[in-house]
């Protein structure tokens, strides 16, 4: 049977672990080639060689996703070595705690051009390749936490939020080139980015706030970008999708 991105080629950031690996795995074993990128070179080389081991077509590009040529490497190799860029998936992202009085001018720059510049950037530099590709789906993973607010991460907030409404204004300027553009809202994940930044104490806490009663697993959230990616998508754009086990409907 064909896969769901079978003729798809795709370009992940942040593909080196956590929710942006289980897309590069989840992509590949549906039939789409992919480039993914991250700073984190040594696990993103692991994982591509494995892939490619198992007959999967992927690439790994070293990618600062704050850094323009960076970018620009990364849609190149996707359109050398495949023809095209048909997909794109802004998964990069980086978590600062600190309230609002806290944060330092320091910290606040970092995870703006992180989690916010970055989706600019990364739109801007794959949207004429996924055009010259006659159209194709961009996804930006924005958080619950762009939606609802909570204490001790302001940065992370206001950066999550700006991804959202964003995806919404590229999906305006972009429908009449055939590219869709949405925003995925993860609720609380089991990532290595969640378990190093989150104590013990609020990891429970927010368990006991998501009524499945769990943290989801990383490829749920890759599930998404799957369908927002395929043709089953094919007249979903401007939306967000919100996969959180039922956080938000309380
Ligand atoms: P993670 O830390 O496990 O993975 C993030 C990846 O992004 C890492 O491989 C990291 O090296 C990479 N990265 C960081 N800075 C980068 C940069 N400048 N350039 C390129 N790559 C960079 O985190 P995760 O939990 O898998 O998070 C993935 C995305 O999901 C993030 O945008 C995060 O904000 C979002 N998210 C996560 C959760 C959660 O509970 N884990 C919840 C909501 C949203």
């Amino acid at each position: 049977m064909a896969g769901r991105l079978e003729g798809k080629v795709a370009l992940i950031s942040g593909g080196a672990r956590g929710i942006g690996a289980a897309h590069v795995r989840l992509f590949a074993r549906e039939g789409a080639k992919v480039v993914f990128g991250d700073v984190l070179e040594e696990e993103g080389r692991k994982l591509a060689t494995e892939l490619a081991g198992n007959g999967r077509d992927v690439a790994f590009v070293p990618l600062d996703v704050t850094r323009e040529e960076d970018w620009a490497r990364a849609v190149k190799t996707a359109v050398d070595s495949y023809g095209k860029l048909t997909s794109l998936v802004n998964n990069a992202g980086i978590t600062h705690l600190a309230t609002l009085l806290e944060e330092t001018r320091e910290g606040w720059d970092r995870v703006i051009a992180v989690n916010q510049t970055s989706v600019w950037l990364g739109m801007k530099m794959a949207i004429p390749s996924m055009r010259d590709a006659g159209g194709g789906s961009i996804v930006n993973i924005s958080s619950l936490y762009g939606i609802i607010g909570s204490i001790g991460m302001a940065a992370y907030h206001a950066s999550k939020g700006a991804v959202r409404i964003l995806s919404k204004a590229a999906a305006l300027e972009h429908a009449k080139d055939g590219i869709r553009v949405n925003s995925i809202h993860p609720g609380i994940i089991d990532t290595p980015l969640a378990n190093s930044m989150l104590t013990e104490e609020y990891l429970k806490h927010l368990v006991e706030v998501t009524p499945l009663g769990r943290r989801g697993r990383p490829e749920e959230i890759a599930w998404g970008s799957v369908f927002l990616c395929s043709d089953e998508a094919s007249f979903v754009t401007g939306t967000e999708l919100v996969i959180d086990g039922g956080w938000m409907a309380q």
